[in-house]
């Protein structure tokens, strides 16, 4: 509707407005839970209030008058709140449905109360339920302009047109509660199109601020990635391999892993034969060749041509196991070597134990790198254990 559309602003797309109901279809339900159940409670005492005073016999008008009117509500809001617990809880569109609810519960509460005060005028000139009734509809019930206006539009007629009938002397003699009775109205309308158009404000703005921080969330995720990968491999750097056990020590109080640690062969000579390019090139080569091969655990590159693999969970034998289907699967590549041998290889050092923390870890790094050693004294392109 045009009138909706006119005060609908923020505009929100079909996904926010989904959730938009959502959210208000909770806050509604909020105080429409404590309110209609003080309404219930209210209604019962005034029947039983009718009733006593009337001695059991509802014997004139008036309590015969407000009598109805009590049931009336009781019954409204009954079977509001049946009507939420039961069809409009199970619907899929649940949310939209029952803001519909509210609204039309509030035009028969506002009704209701005009009808009220419009008796009430026989023995004075207050519009306090009606009052009490517009200015807490304004404020709770989420009503959308094209039904509030003409909501409160269609109490004050009630109220307008009913109130000359049961006043005593003219209308001149109670003017005063004819205008107060219009700026009421004027200020539920008021007061209730602003509501509205304040919290879509508000949800749109939170939606933004959610927005940017999953984007925030998102980007640093992706800095972090980036600041723990090796350029050049794409395997994780050293720095990250700093953070992984900081956090693999905080979360496990000893943990048996296996260190590895791979050097490629003669790699000055390579780089000295055949360029630094095309040294780079082979580096990222060797890198893919061991990411295929180690399955559980972590690979990085530790210095220019070395690497750790750390694999939390192995022991002494599947880590042999790894260093040499490590060191298979380099040579199987076939990159010439610089010394005319058919293949680049590398060397392996390999060790396995227990560490609960930091130093325990340098004391596997030490070990690994004198079984590296070992392999490589011992003629290269071969798995040195300690
Ligand atoms: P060994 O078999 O004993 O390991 O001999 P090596 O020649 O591999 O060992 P050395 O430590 O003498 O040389 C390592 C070389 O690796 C020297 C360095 O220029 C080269 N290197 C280190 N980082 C990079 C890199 O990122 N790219 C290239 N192309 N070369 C690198
Ligand atoms: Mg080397
Ligand atoms: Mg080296």
């Amino acid at each position: 509707m045009k009138i909706n559309r006119f005060f609908q602003n923020p505009a929100l797309d079909a996904e926010q407005e989904r959730r938009f109901m959502d959210m208000m279809e909770k806050r509604c339900w909020k105080y429409f839970l404590p309110v209609g159940s003080s309404i219930i409670v209210f209604q019962i005492y005034n029947i039983f209030y009718a009733l006593q005073y009337t001695g059991f016999q509802l014997n004139t008008r008036a309590s015969r008058v407000y009598m109805t009117l009590y049931l009336i509500l009781l019954t409204v809001v009954a079977a509001a709140f049946l009507l939420r617990k039961t069809v409009l809880s199970r619907s899929k569109e649940k949310s939209r449905l029952c803001l519909l609810l509210y609204q039309w519960f509030g035009l028969i509460l506002l009704l209701w109360a005009a009808c009220v005060t419009v008796y009430d005028q026989r023995v004075s000139d207050n519009l306090n339920v009606y009052t009490v009734a517009a200015l807490g509809i304004a404020v709770l019930v989420y009503m959308k302009p094209a039904f509030s206006i003409p909501c409160f539009l269609a109490a004050e007629l009630v109220v307008l047109a009913g109130m000359p009938r049961f006043q005593p002397g003219g209308m001149l003699e109670h003017y005063g509660v004819y205008i107060n009775s219009v700026v009421l109205a004027a200020t539920a309308v008021a007061v209730s199109i602003y509501r509205y158009g304040t919290v879509r404000e508000e949800f749109r703005k939170q939606e933004l601020i959610e927005r940017q921080n999953r984007e925030i969330l998102r980007k640093s995720q992706e800095l972090n990635e980036l600041a723990s990968r090796d350029a050049l491999t794409g395997l994780w750097n050293r720095r990250f391999l700093e953070i992984f056990l900081d956090d693999l020590f905080q979360k496990e109080e000893s943990v048996s892993m296996a260190v590895i640690m791979i050097d490629v062969d003669e790699f000055k000579q390579y780089n000295d034969t055949y360029g630094h390019q095309q040294g780079d090139d082979c580096l990222r080569r060797v890198a893919n060749a061991m990411k295929l091969v180690v399955s559980r655990g972590r690979l990085f590159r530790y210095g220019g041509e070395e690497f750790v693999c750390v694999v939390p969970g192995y022991g002494g034998k599947e880590a042999a196991a790894l260093g040499e289907e490590i060191r298979k699967n380099v040579e199987r590549l076939g990159i010439p070597a610089a010394d005319g041998k058919k293949s680049t290889t590398v060397s392996v050092g390999v060790t396995a134990g227990i560490a609960g923390q930091r130093s325990d870890f340098d004391r596997l790094l030490g070990a690994a790198d004198s079984a590296l050693y070992q392999a490589k004294t011992s003629g290269r392109n071969r798995v040195g254990k300690v």
